[in-house]
């Protein structure tokens, strides 16, 4: 540097001297209009500052494992050791609160098979050094491709490799769902966090933040975090009396893996498996969702479909009537696919349920709180369920963290509140929505939609498309998201009224 110019760091450029912004901003006097830090319309003219400022991040933290410990520190109760409540305990923990959970079930585990791990959730896996805990485990899938039901003809293509890593700093997964559970465990557990199995909460007194369990023993803490599920007692505790459970839809999904070496015995079976993608045959009502797990080593499928008997019903029937019933709802389908589905040995049936907005996630008191499946069940077909649940988690140590003592604490977690709800409600609906962009019988409709999917197909521009994974407006929304920094919008726009 000559002539006494200064040599200006991202930093400076990003902030200007005036705290972490976004934008370069010149310093004005009062009565001036502020220029705004970030934009609340959709751009992504912004874009490059905020890389720039996460760059300027990563730099700054040497190590994942380094965390700036949050001022008020909270001694907090967490009631479910699912995806949900692992997460919250991980991101807790890490900005120094201290954290017991407790789990009903004697044995830690997940139910079903494969699970999506989409980037606006990887991203922050990874920030919390979960990424060793998968090694071996994680498929990285390069593409999804949707199929015609009839032939598994492609009609939609969305490039995962290289494009979401690029676009959205953090990589597209998918894994066995006990592979993933058990990586947060083993991560929980080297952070320190207390998990009780065989501990069923019974009872919760959410005026005193405390939680009796079925052997009598009661716990208080500074917060309760309910994070227990589709079935949730707490939520109709926090909802003040009234439960708002998640409804059914009519639909069903049977869930199964196939041994990939059966699926190489044959050319065009194995042909699916040639790169390590998610297919997604869509037809009449009905959809089947692929992609391989355990290191590449089983082929899991979802297989949805309408349903709109009782599902208490469902356990009285053999496994060959599962079976058989799976097996008839694709008759006709693309040969490739039946050939698959009768590779399937057994299968499970699951209700998919949908929840709506609820009006609150937190207690009259503020000491007791909804989170995950228990405060926004949704249909699996964004496969964003569980994301919902770690971006809750996320932001909710973040929303903690901007307190400054223990008197800010409400304000908090209203803003954590109002930041979710939008946002998981807004997932409940695209979910739903993919229902219906899906499930189009042939016809005009279906056409259309085929035709709007065509330029992914074909390698054309587009600026819209009926496939939500590619459409760039809601790409950029679903997986660009930043659950963190969502936050500390939320808060800047609140200490400005
Ligand atoms: C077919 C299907 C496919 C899906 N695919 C995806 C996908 O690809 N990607 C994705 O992100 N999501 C997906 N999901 C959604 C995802 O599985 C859920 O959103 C997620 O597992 C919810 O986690 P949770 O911790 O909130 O709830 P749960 O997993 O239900 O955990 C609740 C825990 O609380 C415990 N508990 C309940 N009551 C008590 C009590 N009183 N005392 C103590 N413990 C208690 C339970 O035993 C359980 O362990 C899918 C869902 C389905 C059905």
């Amino acid at each position: 540097m000559t002539g006494g110019q200064k040599e200006h760091t991202n930093s400076e450029v990003l902030t200007n001297g005036h705290g972490k912004s976004g934008v370069a901003v010149p310093s004005l006097q009062d009565g001036f209009i502020d220029i705004p830090e970030t934009a609340s319309y959709p751009t992504g003219s912004l874009d490059f500052l905020a890389k720039l400022q996460k760059q300027e991040d990563k730099r700054a933290s040497t190590s994942v494992d380094a965390e700036e410990p949050s001022k008020v520190k909270l001694n907090i109760t967490i009631v479910g050791a699912g995806l949900g409540g692992l997460a919250a305990a991980i991101a807790l923990t890490r900005k120094g609160h201290k954290v017991t959970i407790f789990e009903q079930a004697p044995e830690l585990g997940e139910v079903g098979a494969g699970i999506q791990i989409p980037s606006n959730s990887s991203r922050l896996l990874i920030k919390w050094g979960l990424e060793p805990f998968l090694a071996g485990k994680i498929v990285k899938p390069h593409n999804i491709a949707f199929r015609r039901w009839e032939n598994g003809k492609a009609i939609g293509l969305t490039k995962l490799i290289p494009q979401f890593e690029r676009d959205f700093d953090a990589p597209y997964y998918v894994i066995h769902r006990a592979h993933f559970h058990d990586a947060m465990y083993r991560l929980a557990l080297k952070l320190g966090i207390d998990v009780k199995i065989n501990s069923r909460v019974n009872e919760y007194d959410e005026a005193s933040g405390s939680i009796t369990l079925g052997n009598g023993e009661s716990y208080s803490a500074d917060l309760v975090i309910a994070s227990d599920g589709l079935k949730s007692v707490a939520r109709q505790i926090v909802l003040g009396g009234v439960d708002q459970a998640p409804r059914r839809t009519g639909f069903a999904a049977y869930r199964a893996t196939v041994d990939v070496e059966k699926m190489k015995a044959y050319p065009d079976t194995a042909e699916i498996l040639a790169k390590p993608n998610l297919n997604l045959w869509v037809g009449d009502l009905r959809h089947v969702m692929t992609y391989t797990i355990a290191g590449g080593k089983a082929f899991n499928m979802v297989l949805s479909h309408p349903d709109r008997s009782d599902p208490s019903t469902w356990n009285s029937q053999s496994p060959d009537k599962i079976l058989s019933g799976m097996r008839e709802h694709f008759n006709g389908w693309d040969p490739t696919l039946r050939k698959i589905i009768d590779m399937i040995d057994s299968t499970m049936k699951w209700p998919l349920m949908s929840g709506s907005t609820l009006k609150k996630w937190i207690s009259s008191s503020g000491r007791l709180l909804i989170m995950g499946d228990a405060a926004h069940a949704m249909v699996p077909y964004m496969s964003q369920g569980a994301a919902m649940a770690v971006e809750d988690a996320a932001a909710l140590a973040e929303a903690i963290h901007l307190a400054k003592n223990k008197s800010d604490l409400p304000q908090a977690l209203h803003v954590w509140e109002t930041v979710r709800r939008e946002r998981s409600g807004q997932m409940q609906e695209a979910s739903l929505i993919n229902g219906k962009l899906w499930h189009f019988a042939d016809g005009p409709l279906q056409q259309a939609r085929d035709e709007g999917m065509a330029p992914e197909v074909d390698g054309r521009d587009f600026v819209s498309s009926p496939n939500q994974w590619s459409d760039p407006t809601t790409q950029r929304w679903c997986y660009g998201y930043d659950a963190e920094a969502e936050i500390r919008k939320a808060f800047s726009r609140t200490s400005k009224l």
